[in-house]
């Protein structure tokens, strides 16, 4: 069955207010629409987990950096809900702009720390951005669970951060990356590359596994990291930004595994940037 489309704070609240009365458990599941099956994986831990689930739908204009990105990004409202009317949603929150930033709206939420480094570097505002939306959209669902993907385990970080350091009583749970066949992480901007531009941009995934197998024989990060940029260059992305160890709970530079660590990348290819991450094992003194 398809969910209702809410675009308004008040119906949200209204919905929500006969769960909570009920007792009913409540989850989050914020997105910006292009849904794919890495999307739907997070829609369907939410389900397994609580009673009720919102998925939102919002093209946040604060955490772009780059007036063509936003201009360009998938907007996909109706092919959106009939991938949702498979799963057991209760609403889809697709709230108008001004239902986020009413007019006078002046108010911005930061993390310093974990959102200072990477995709912070090099999308400035872009964690300001997310930081604000993902705020609002916690308090304004009442949610008591929310789920994001590792896919994006920099912005999984600052949420986490941001729900605990602004006492939000709202569980932040990370789920994995999902994976087209090829090894590429799935993600809405991959709408933006041509077949070739995809068979392409599958490269990084095996040499992030490479990478990732070498450090955990012992082999030191930057000798490694050199030689994965010429691979990944030859693949043809041609702008790499970072490509990193660094730990997982800080964000900060590893040359060795010695700690829960991820190895994290930015490269452009044929003009869309993706990221992608993966875990390495943690090398045991
Ligand atoms: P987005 O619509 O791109 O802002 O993403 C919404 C949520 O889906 C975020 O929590 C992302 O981390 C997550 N997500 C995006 N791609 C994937 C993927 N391939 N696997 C798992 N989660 C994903």
């Amino acid at each position: 069955m398809t969910a209702p489309i809410l675009r308004r704070l008040n119906d949200l609240r209204a919905e929500h207010g006969t769960w909570i009365r009920a007792g009913e458990s409540v989850a989050v599941v914020p997105t910006m629409g292009a849904l794919h099956a890495g999307h739907l994986s997070l829609v369907e831990a939410a389900c397994a987990a609580c009673d009720r689930v919102i998925v939102t739908i919002f093209v946040n204009p604060r955490q772009f950096n780059n007036a063509a990105d936003l201009a360009n990004y998938p907007r996909t409202e109706h092919e959106d809900a009939i991938k949702l009317a498979g799963l057991d949603v209760d609403v889809i929150y697709v709230p108008d702009g001004d239902q986020i930033y009413p007019d006078g709206y002046a108010t911005n939420v930061s993390v310093s720390g974990v959102a200072d480094v990477l995709d912070g570097e090099f999308r400035h505002g872009h964690f300001d951005g997310v930081a604000t939306v993902v705020a609002k959209l916690f308090l304004q669902t009442g949610a008591q669970k929310a789920y994001f993907g590792q896919k994006d385990f920099q912005q999984l970080m600052v949420v986490k951060r941001m729900a605990r350091d602004l006492d939000i009583p709202i569980e932040v749970i990370g789920c994995a990356t999902v994976r087209e066949a090829s090894g590429l992480a799935m993600s809405s901007r991959n709408l933006r590359l041509s077949p070739e531009g995809l068979e392409r941009a599958a490269k990084l995934y095996p040499v992030m596994q490479q990478v990732a197998a070498r450090l955990v024989g012992g082999e030191s990060f930057a000798p490694l990291a050199d030689e994965a940029r010429i691979k990944l260059q030859a693949a043809g992305f041609n702008d790499i930004e970072y490509f990193d160890l660094r730990c997982e709970e800080h964000l900060q530079l590893l040359d060795r595994p010695t700690r829960p660590a991820r190895l994290l990348v930015a490269a452009w290819m044929d003009g869309i940037r993706l990221i992608d991450n993966i875990e390495v094992d943690e090398l045991k003194a």
